[in-house]
């Protein structure tokens, strides 16, 4: 009988049968509080209605507007829309299906438009599984081994506490950061000269490396480098963008300018898009023909992504991701002050997480997966993170309400209690 690969497993047992809004409703009759959002993805909740009626009305016109064959109106539509929330100077707009699609468009424009051939990482960032963003992801080992050789031209880089709860600097942020950018230096001192580094790649907040935000000076100590030496500082916003952690883009809050963008996720509420912007100096760079493919920027997805920009901006998302994320983080302290397992609480808007830690301050995550999996049993979905697994993160989608966060809070509480019992 054929059958999914057992390598693709799902972290819970639910079959879905249909969403509204932050529900899933399982083939067992039950309804459940998502707290994914499909990887952070459902931003406007499962099947908005304003979302649902731009698909419906776009799949009834034009389904397939290949781009590089001709332009469509969604895509043309999308284009203006996003000028209203890219950052300035950021012009000119590339479309894929995929965040590991724009990670890589994002590098190959590095490479063209510098001429130069390393890109630089931060340690604990994840930025997809083709081969080329596998190469620049250091979140854990299972989406590199046994795929190499990987990519060349990588260098890794700290991130300040990659792992805070056990942060070889424990909570001295100042400390953890002139050390990260010392290190930084002491790369492009030492293994890839500045004139070899095309881009230095970081997500505001690491996403699958256990949702530990970077700060200010960290990133402003990147943008002053990548000033310096040349080099293109890539942002990517895959999971952190859209409004996701209370502000409209992830590096909002630390007040640096990026170079390149990278979008996907939240962008489209669940059609697969995802795109990067950049100057229209960087841009013109990029040989003819260098970027494209079949499916970029198809037009339904572009339909839903224009329904989904309108009810964040119309319902207020942004300012209720940062609302809502307050009450959640406010919630989880209250149970992370009673629990010894939880040595951590973190995140930025809707964007947070607990970690798991045993008496001795080490990774937990036999812990963290009883507890996600008693979160199930309580109704509420959960994914865990980070390099060892035991980080549990909650990513309810945007439009998530005062009482559904304190719904979830009391099924977390219980989790907790079963899963640390
Ligand atoms: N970058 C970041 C920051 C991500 O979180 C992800 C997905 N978790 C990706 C890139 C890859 O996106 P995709 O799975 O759509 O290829």
């Amino acid at each position: 009988m054929s059958h999914l690969s057992e390598h693709l497993r799902q972290a819970t047992p639910v079959v879905a049968e249909r969403g509204e809004g932050v529900h899933l409703f399982g083939t067992d009759g039950r309804r459940y509080l998502d707290f994914t959002a499909g990887i952070g993805v459902t931003s406007t909740g499962h099947c908005h209605p304003r979302v649902v009626a731009a698909a419906q009305e776009q799949v009834a016109t034009l389904i397939h507007g290949q781009y590089t064959t001709v332009m469509h109106q969604p895509l043309q539509k999308l284009v203006e829309r996003l000028g209203d929330v890219l950052p300035p100077g950021l012009d000119s707009l590339f479309f894929a299906n995929s965040g590991s699609e724009a990670v890589e468009a994002a590098m190959r424009l590095a490479r063209q438009a510098t001429g130069r051939p390393n890109i630089v990482v931060c340690q604990g960032g994840f930025h997809g599984r083709t081969v080329a963003a596998a190469s620049l992801t250091t979140s854990g080992t299972k989406v590199r081994t046994g795929f190499g050789p990987l990519m060349s031209g990588v260098h890794v880089t700290p991130f300040p506490s990659t792992y805070y709860y056990n942060s070889r600097y424990g909570w001295d942020e100042e400390a953890t950061t002139r050390f990260a950018l010392g290190e930084l230096d002491h790369l492009l001192q030492t293994v890839t000269d500045p004139s070899d580094t095309a881009a230095i790649m970081v997500e505001p907040v690491l996403g699958e490396g256990g949702y530990t935000p970077a700060n200010s000076a960290f990133l402003q100590g990147l943008r002053e480098r990548a000033d310096r030496h040349g080099i293109l500082l890539v942002l990517d916003e895959v999971q952190t963008g859209v409004g996701r952690t209370g502000r409209f883009w992830g590096h909002d809050h630390f007040g640096v300018r990026p170079d390149i963008i990278i979008t996907a996720k939240g962008l489209a509420s669940g059609f697969p898009l995802s795109g990067i912007a950049a100057s229209d100096e960087i841009m013109a760079k990029a040989r003819p023909g260098s970027q494209g493919g079949t499916y970029g920027g198809n037009a339904v997805a572009c339909a839903a992504a224009l329904a989904t920009l309108d009810v964040v901006e119309d319902e207020g998302l942004v300012g209720n991701a940062a609302t809502q994320g307050a009450r959640l983080r406010s919630g989880l302290e209250d149970v992370a002050a009673k629990t010894p397992a939880i040595g951590d609480v973190r995140g930025l808007g809707l964007m947070l997480a607990n970690e798991f830690v045993t008496d001795a301050g080490e990774p937990d995550p036999k812990t963290a997966s009883r507890v996600q999996q008693a979160a199930v049993e309580e109704g509420l979905l959960l994914l865990t993170c980070g390099p060892w697994g035991n980080v549990v993160r909650l990513i309810p989608p945007l439009i998530v309400s005062e009482q559904q966060i304190d719904e979830g809070l009391r099924a977390w509480s219980a989790a907790v209690q079963a899963g640390c019992a």
